[in-house]
């Protein structure tokens, strides 16, 4: 249910209304908006609650949330979310541009490509040092020393670093180097790692699984959301279908579907996406053109020697030509930058 509050509703009030709602078993999730605050009264529907709510003076309305994910939904705040981190800002308005190797390989090569994005407009930085890889025998990632790479490559440039974390026993650690903890598709569904990236004060980037439905995967940042993380970005990133010319099916219609359910920004992912680098800029302006908030885009020195995904990685040269399509494609739909 959405405890909708007086307009004038004091702290103490909004206080006062939040252990109202604890002490009925619900958990209360206060939202603060720009017009009004309300509070996210979740849990177990009974009977009764609703009248008890409506009751108190301090409430305008209760009314009851259709949607099964709750604090995910545009019934319980209208107004997007805006996740930040250093300049990196990613919905409400804001496009964010997050790139970077699949891969942290070693120093050079994460220095040279951080760089590189910036200068060409990145405000993310993203490389894997714990890799999910489908073969146990490919490269695992250089594990905490590819953290500190990426740390030293924010040290020197600013860009908010982005990267992923695969098991709740590493969230402390990757949280201590990390900007922004990603989820990857394969784990987009462990429920224990979504509750403990729920937990710490890091923007969550996550990303749609390869065969999860729109309700999964608002359901899976829900689990975010619960534990009072709000700061979640959603990532479409392929999906599995029964075509092979690309390597997965990257369906821009989830953006717009997103974003007429979610408060949440959207972005897109169009290397895993494609899975090959000549249609990455094609799909990273088209992402835009639907509305997506930002751009998780692989992008190396020299792609051809990339120890991960070589083949849907852009250089750097191309990455700068397709920002500035991307900026002209905003643009034209009068929608901001940065
Ligand atoms: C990645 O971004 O490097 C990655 C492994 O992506 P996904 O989880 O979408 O496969
Ligand atoms: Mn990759």
């Amino acid at each position: 249910m959405i405890v909708v509050l007086k307009r004038h509703a004091t702290q103490e009030q909004v206080e006062r209304m939040a252990r109202r709602v604890e002490e009925l078993g619900l958990k209360a999730h206060v939202i603060v908006g720009t017009e009004r605050t309300v509070i996210a009264a979740i849990g177990e529907k009974r009977n009764g609650e609703q009248q008890k709510l409506e009751s108190c003076e301090e409430v305008e309305r209760v009314v009851p949330i259709l949607a099964p994910y709750k604090v995910a939904s545009v019934e319980t705040k209208p107004e997007p979310t805006v996740v930040r981190a250093l300049d990196l800002a990613v919905g409400g308005g804001h496009i964010g541009m997050i790139a970077g190797p699949c891969s942290v390989e070693g120093e050079e090569q994460i220095m040279q490509v951080a760089r590189q994005v910036k200068e060409a407009g990145a405000k993310g930085l993203r490389g894997g040092a714990f890799k999910p890889r489908t073969s146990p025998y490919s490269f695992q990632g250089l594990k905490e020393k590819g953290l500190e790479l990426l740390a030293a490559a924010r040290e020197e440039t600013g860009l908010a670093v982005v990267t992923e974390v695969m098991t709740p026993g590493h969230v402390e650690m990757v949280a201590r180097y990390a900007d922004v903890l990603q989820i990857g598709a394969r784990n987009m569904q462990n429920y224990h790692l979504l509750q403990a990236v729920g937990e710490v004060p890091r923007p969550v980037l996550l990303k749609r699984g390869p065969s999860a439905t729109m309700d999964e995967f608002l359901l899976a940042a829900e689990y975010i959301l619960d534990q009072g993380n709000q700061q979640v970005i959603l990532c479409e990133r392929g999906i599995r279908t029964f075509e092979t010319h690309t390597r997965f099916t990257l369906p821009l219609a989830t953006v717009p579907y997103l974003k007429q359910r979610t408060h949440l920004p959207v972005m897109v992912d169009p290397s895993h996406g494609t899975g090959i680098a000549s249609l990455v800029p094609s799909m990273c302006t088209a992402a835009i053109a639907a509305g997506c908030d930002g751009l998780l885009i692989e992008v190396h020195p020299d792609p051809s020697k990339a120890v991960s995904d070589g083949a849907q990685t852009i250089t750097p040269a191309v990455f700068a030509q397709t920002l500035e399509q991307c900026r002209k494609v905003a643009a034209a739909l009068g929608r901001g930058e940065g």
